[in-house]
Formats: structure tokens, sequence, C-alpha cells
């Protein structure tokens, strides 16, 4: 039995996407493959220009999650994969995990209605792990209504995963991955490590509603890439996934950035020239920058 390195997990709605605004338990496992430190800066795709995250506290100091300031540079949940937060990273058995992400629902049991959604960090980094929780909620007769994965698809499917994802298939529970490539004029990540259109490819394969959803900015070369790696996943020899569902979540972690006007411009964007679907961050919305843990 595997052990999961996490952050946290807790019962909640999902706030982003489809599935905005229903119920579900999360799991915010530990580690990433990647750093996204362009988000929110000046010049993403330039890291000579980008600030430090957390320039003016000590993290190290920091022992409640729920004390870490939302950055509005960077990636807003380095929590889940910054060595500068080991000190907070927890570890339980899988098993502990099918148990224990149950019982943070309101009767102890996803009782058909509740959904759970594996998010990071880079939840697919620990997928191995991940399929032991989903089998132990089939052998418990009590799994979620849905399962999630949010990806940012730099992880081939484990055969073990995928056992698990056709395990939850076969009793008729919807399982998506919601697909997040991290751009280069948004995230300052380069598409050499952070793109992948063949995983996607096989991620769609094996559970079709699974979604692209963009974090974008006002950089036409940061949608000239979205673009792109959408109209990749149309051609030979993915053309089959021509279904795929995109949906646009305006950069910014934190409320003020959620208000800013540039929201509206990139949600005018999204619906007047590409025709994708807009997903504000509904929990930041409802709960501001005291959001962790909901
Ligand atoms: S992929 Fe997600 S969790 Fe990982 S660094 Fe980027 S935004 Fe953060």
């Amino acid at each position: 039995m595997k052990n999961v390195k996490y952050t946290e997990m807790f019962y909640s709605i999902q706030g982003e996407a489809v599935n905005t605004g229903r119920l579900c338990t999360w799991l915010r496992t530990f580690l990433c493959s990647l750093q996204c430190r362009g988000f929110g800066q000046v010049e993403p795709g330039n890291p000579d220009t980008w600030a430090e995250q957390y320039p003016l506290i000590d993290v190290k100091n920091i022992t409640d999650l729920n004390k870490i300031p939302t950055p509005s540079t960077g990636c807003d949940s380095a929590y889940s994969w910054s060595a500068q937060f080991k000190h907070l990273v927890l570890s339980k058995t899988t098993r502990e995990l099918a148990t224990d992400i149950r019982a943070t629902t309101p009767k102890n049991t996803f009782d058909g209605v509740i959904g759970h959604v594996f998010t990071g960090g880079e939840p697919l980094m620990q997928q191995v792990a991940l399929a032991e929780i989903i089998n132990f909620w089939i052998e418990d007769d009590d799994f979620p209504a849905w399962v999630g994965f949010e990806t940012n698809v730099t992880q081939a499917i484990r055969p073990e995963l995928k056992a698990a994802i056709k395990a939850l298939q076969d009793k008729e529970v919807l399982v998506y991955f919601s697909m997040s490539p991290k751009l280069l004029h948004v995230a300052g990540e380069q598409p050499k490590k952070a793109i992948h259109i063949d995983l996607m490819g096989d991620y769609v394969e094996l559970c079709p509603h699974s979604y692209l959803k963009f974090v974008l900015n006002e950089d036409q070369r940061a949608w000239d890439q979205a673009k792109s790696i959408y109209l990749a996943l149309k051609a030979e020899p993915y053309r089959v996934y021509t279904d795929v569902e995109v949906w646009v979540m305006p950069v910014g972690g934190v409320i003020g950035q959620q208000l800013d006007p540039a929201v509206g411009r990139i949600a005018d964007k999204a619906i007047q020239e590409y025709q994708w679907n807009v997903s504000p961050r509904v929990h930041v919305l409802i709960w501001g920058d005291d959001q962790i843990g909901r």
C-alpha cells in the first residue's frame, strides 16, 4: 500500500469550468513537474523580469496552511510543490486517505451526489497511489458521483490508473481530466517541457469528457499558442477528438485580479473571437483571498 504526500483535503464545491458550483471533496497532492513562475508577471515569457513570490515573508515560519497569503505572481498553489513549504507536507496511506476524504463530507458518504477532484501540484505524479484510493472507494461501495483530475498534462497515464478509471466508468461514474497546459506567455513555461499533445490525446481517449482549460491574459501570443494546441488535437492523428471543449480562465488567483476590468476583456475575446467557454474562479469570488481549504 502506498503513501501519498499531500497538503490538504476538504469538502467544498468545484470553483472552475465544468462542474462549477457542484459539491465535491478535494485532495491536493504535493509535488509538481512545473513551476509556472510567470503567472501575473509583467512579462511572463521573460524570466529576467520576474518578481519573486512571497518576497516579504519568511514562509518557513508559517505553520498553518491557512496563513499562507495567496500570491499575485507565480503559481497560486506553490505550497503544493515548493520545497519552501516542505514542513507543511502531510502523508497518509491510500487506505487512510480513502476513508478520511469521505469523512470530510457532512454524512461521511459520497451519497451518490458528491464528486471528487484530485488536484495539486500535479496529482498524476502520484497516480499509482491515486488509483489505490479509487480502488478502495469501489471496494467500500461508496465512491464519488464523478471524478476529476486537474492536471498540467505532463505525465503519461500508468496502467494502474487506467484500470481504476475504467472500474469507475463501469460503475457509470463520469471521469474527466481538466487539461490545463501551461502557456509560455502566461505561465512562463517553455513549450518543450510543458506541452504534450500526445498525452492530451491519450487522456481524451480514456475519458472523452476531458476538456482543455487555458489560463489566459491579454497577450495575443498566448492565445495563438492556445489555439495551436486546440487545433493540434483536432489534426491527425488526434482528429477523432473534435469535441474537446475549451474553457478560458482569466489569469489571476487573488480577488483583486479576478475583479480587474481585464477579466471582462479576456472573456469578450474568448466569447466573440474564439467561441470558447469562460470560467471565473468562483471560489475566489465567494471566499476572496481566504480560499485555502475551500
Ligand atoms: S502546473 Fe499548476 S501547480 Fe504546478 S506550478 Fe503550474 S500552476 Fe502551479
